[in-house]
């Protein structure tokens, strides 16, 4: 597959690089399961330093001066190309960010980190501020750095998710928003339900884990290649793709729905790293290519698949073998407990209906920060009108609005969207393959990850995002296939 003499010598290089970064996720996945506390002090050190080797090992002359010459190379393959494109981009910020302001960001984030949590436990935005406003000067001046053609939001955008620019975003929003709020009257109108009882019932940690193994038992769980373990934020790590991959879930003390769903969610994140070509380990580009792609996989597996009719009826079984109070309950119940719909003033716990609007909310306020045209002080406020006209409901205080995510905090400005673009990615994966829920229903996944593994996940980073995306739906980005998928479930 691999045929230029050059790429051969790039990949020599950077099998160095990749085995850093597997040490540094295999870290990062234990910092957040097994670690002692304390053993943060020896952890934060060890990170520290590998992510300077990294960062010497990525600018090293000779290795720069090879990616610049496999540029020149005519007749390069796919995966060629795709390896250049991806090293390229891994080197664009560095080049082009002087390290005072990556230093300059990393101090004001650390500090915003520790600042956002005691505004959050007081309510007080004010807190927060001068720290958000740090990181809004700073992020302008990265964009400026990065450079753009239309907005300087889209050189940030860009970071998170390759290609994507902020008219994507605005045409996505322009679909959803008067859609899923004529969905939401609808619902309200038909006395879709807003709460369930079972959001109430406590469970057995022990009963909830062995039901969900037993469910991604059945979806075909690679046991020689991937763990399930528990961790205060659910994530996926791929460690090394495709042979290793974890998943975390965490079991509040009631409503079972959300380890469950977490679990599925998670799951589809870690079926991505691990339907990668084995011919692409150890590469740039042997792993998921951007994050709204990996969320498309993530919440097809947990909305489309996982809330389905036709799922809930397969997992029934399964669960009432192991939680027994669900004697009380129908198959119907099940369903409406996974689908309730209830606008909410935490992003988290939205469902998928309302989800969507969450991050618009988001995205709007980050690309009017970004353009200098509103003042950090006036957010809270505008994230209340906005949040009231979207959702129908005013936050109590900033910790429920403004506060709620840390996400700013870390100063991830342009990381929302890609929330949306997966779920858009998702839907339009759905429409492409037309036989999810058949195939559910005969109990048929490998039949639902053939298609995935061989349209997406196989290519890893091959492509860039809207490239993958066309070749493997035959479209470009489409809001309206999300929008149809809504309408035709909730009716
Ligand atoms: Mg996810």
């Amino acid at each position: 597959m691999i045929k230029s003499e050059v790429i051969k010598q790039i990949l020599d290089h950077y099998r160095v690089i990749w085995a850093l970064g597997h040490a540094q996720a295999l870290m990062g996945w234990d910092t957040e399961t097994y670690m002692p506390e304390e053993g943060i002090r020896g952890r934060a050190q060890a990170r520290a330093e590998i992510a300077e080797l990294l960062q010497k090992l990525t600018l090293d002359e000779k290795f720069v001066k090879l990616i610049e010459k496999a540029e020149e190379e005519k007749d390069l393959g796919d995966v060629e190309r795709g390896v250049v494109r991806v090293l390229k981009r891994d080197l664009k910020y560095y080049q082009r960010v002087p390290p005072e302001i990556n230093r300059e960001f990393a101090k004001v984030t650390s500090e915003a980190f520790v600042a956002w949590r005691q505004a959050k436990e007081k309510a007080k935005f004010e807190v927060f501020a001068p720290y958000l406003e740090k990181i809004v000067e700073l992020s302008r001046v990265i964009a400026d750095k990065l450079g753009y053609e239309e907005h300087p939001y889209d050189a940030l955008l860009d970071l998170y998710e390759e290609g994507l620019r902020s008219r994507d975003v605005d045409a996505i929003f322009s679909t959803l928003e008067p859609g899923i709020r004529r969905l939401l009257n609808r619902l309200e109108a038909r006395g879709w339900p807003k709460s369930h009882p079972l959001e109430e019932q406590e469970y057995r940690r022990e009963d909830a884990e062995a039901a969900i193994r037993d469910i991604l038992e059945m979806i075909g769980y690679p046991k020689g290649r991937l763990r399930l373990d528990v961790s205060p934020h659910p994530f996926t790590t791929g460690i090394a793709a495709p042979f290793d991959v974890r998943i975390t879930v965490r079991y509040p003390p009631k409503d079972f729905k959300e380890p469950l769903m977490s679990a599925i969610h998670e799951f589809g994140h870690a079926l991505y790293e691990l339907g990668v070509d084995e011919s692409l380990a150890f590469t740039p580009v042997g792993t998921g290519v951007s994050l709204g792609v990996h969320e498309s996989q993530s919440r097809f597996w947990e909305n489309m698949v996982g809330r389905g009719r036709a799922f809930v009826e397969r997992i029934s079984p399964i669960l009432r073998r192991r939680l027994s109070f669900l004697d009380k309950y129908s198959d119907d119940d099940l369903f409406y407990y996974l689908n309730v719909v209830r606008p909410s003033y935490i992003r988290t716990e939205a469902d998928e209906v309302t989800y969507n609007l969450h991050i618009l909310l988001r995205y709007k306020l980050e690309k009017l920060m970004i353009a200098g045209e509103v003042k950090v002080a006036e957010i809270p406020e505008l994230w209340n009108n906005e949040m009231e006209r979207l959702l129908g409901i005013r936050p109590r205080n900033d910790a429920e609005g403004v506060l709620q995510d840390i996400h700013w905090s870390h100063g991830s400005i342009g990381y929302f969207p890609t929330y949306t673009l997966g779920n858009v990615i998702a839907a339009q994966i759905r429409a492409a393959m037309g036989f999810v829920d058949e195939a559910v229903a005969s109990g048929d996944f490998a039949k639902i990850k053939d298609w995935l593994r061989e349209r997406i996940h196989r290519w890893g980073a091959v492509y860039p995002p809207k490239e993958l995306v066309r070749r493997a739906t035959g479209e470009e980005y489409n809001a309206s296939h999300l929008l149809a998928y809504l309408e035709s479930k909730y009716k």
